[in-house]
């Protein structure tokens, strides 16, 4: 069984009747994954890894025009 971890506060969610299904997750290598949260802290959570995606892209062209 896999224990499921809330992306808000990084503990693992006990209590399946806890845990609430926040989004799903690609991955480069594989089928990606599901993010979970504890019911109370799924407001916390912002589904901005489309954002995240932008800053990496950016972050990697930085890195290839600085090498010398
Ligand atoms: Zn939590």
């Amino acid at each position: 069984m896999t224990v499921r971890v809330c992306r808000a506060c990084d503990e693992p969610i006990a209590d399946p009747d806890d845990a609430v299904l926040v989004w799903h997750q690609e991955s480069m290598s594989g089928p990606g994954r599901d993010v979970w949260a504890h019911r109370e802290h799924s407001d916390l959570i912002q589904p901005d890894t489309g954002l995240v995606r932008v800053l990496a892209r950016v972050l990697i062209a930085k890195a290839m025009q600085s090498g010398d």
